[in-house]
């Protein structure tokens, strides 16, 4: 197969492979769309703890399934299905056992410990390949719903019940979650680096009520806040827009140091909370809802091979909505 390898150093690299096979209970995927999340670029500048050398990154994967490993009897050859960040979970851990699958303590992530999407092939653990038969959307425009979208709901769901939401950061992630928001019923607040009128008026265009920057306080206090750009000193500004008893959820994987705050800030029953990761129930559950809300993902496509290129224009904040690899 044709894959772009991480190897630990300087930018990715385009290497023919051996041909993946599945094992027992995986299958096999032709890849037909891999989005590129943050996490990619963490995993790239060495933000994330070592996850093994060389790998294949991407874990927003749409393909079709070309082999089945013995065992799986729940997916069939043909099926257009995807697969997202958790790649395996141990089923034994107190985590596992309580239903935090999320939490466990020897999971697999897809593209980090275990080889992802950025292929024309890929194997993954049947238990964690969602079909996609529900949504009729081109395969470029699901992929970014396989984390952004799954690991954004997670952290809607964390916010609580809101009528006024705030979103820092307007990337894959926020895009989505706006549209998610807005059907529920919620206000959309957005804020973005100082200066990006673009990624403002992109909000507005989505359904926002207020878009601003970051260094801005809401035009009125919200209910919650979800932080997805991974900017510590954004967490006071988000307690800080946030009413009594409001909820500050920390969506991403890796944030830059938080600074000191006072206490007023977190005072008056104000919760600061993070999202780790996600459940195959989140993913359900949010795959139902994409037609529902009829959400739709803006996405720029980039060959595979353009793969540095596309990882570039997203560090530049040059990508509107979400950057997608097409093999
Ligand atoms: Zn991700
Ligand atoms: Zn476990």
């Amino acid at each position: 197969m044709r894959a772009m390898v991480w190897d630990g150093t300087g930018a990715l690299k385009e290497r023919d492979l051996p041909d993946p096979e599945p094992g027992p209970g995986e299958v096999r995927l032709v890849v037909r769309a891999c989005g590129i999340c943050r996490t990619d670029l963490h995993l790239i500048d060495g933000d994330l703890p070592p996850g093994g050398l060389p790998r294949v990154p991407g874990h927003e994967i749409v393909g079709v399934i070309d082999r089945l490993g013995p065992g799986v009897v729940d997916l069939s050859l043909g099926q257009r299905v995807g697969v997202g960040w958790l790649a395996h979970s141990c089923r034994r851990c107190p985590y596992c056992l309580a239903g935090h699958e999320n939490l466990c303590d020897r999971p697999a992530f897809t593209g980090y410990t275990r080889d992802g999407g950025f292929a024309t092939l890929a194997v993954a653990e049947a238990r964690y390949v969602y079909p996609l038969d529900g949504i009729d959307l081109a395969d470029t425009v699901v992929a970014p719903l396989l984390c952004a979208g799954l690991i954004g709901w997670r952290s809607l769901v964390m916010a609580g019940p809101h009528r006024k939401l705030g979103l820092y950061g307007f990337g894959a992630a926020g895009h989505i979650i706006l549209q998610a928001a807005r059907w529920q019923g919620a206000e959309v607040f957005v804020f973005t680096r100082p200066g990006d009128l673009a990624a403002q008026e992109f909000a507005l265009t989505l359904g926002a009520a207020w878009a601003g920057s970051s260094e801005e306080p809401p035009p009125e206090p919200l209910d919650a806040a979800i932080l997805y750009a991974p900017v510590g000193a954004l967490v006071p500004a988000a307690l800080a827009a946030v009413r009594k008893g409001g909820r500050v959820v920390c969506a991403g994987i890796h944030m830059s140091d938080i600074p000191a705050f006072p206490y007023t800030l977190l005072w008056g029953e104000r919760q600061l909370v993070s999202v780790a990761n996600l459940t195959r129930a989140d993913a359900l559950d949010f795959l139902r809802v994409v037609p529902l809300a009829g959400i739709r993902p803006e996405v720029t496509s980039y060959p595979l091979s353009q793969a540095n290129r596309a990882i570039q224009d997203l560090r530049a904040g040059q990508v509107r909505g979400a950057a997608v690899l097409v093999p």
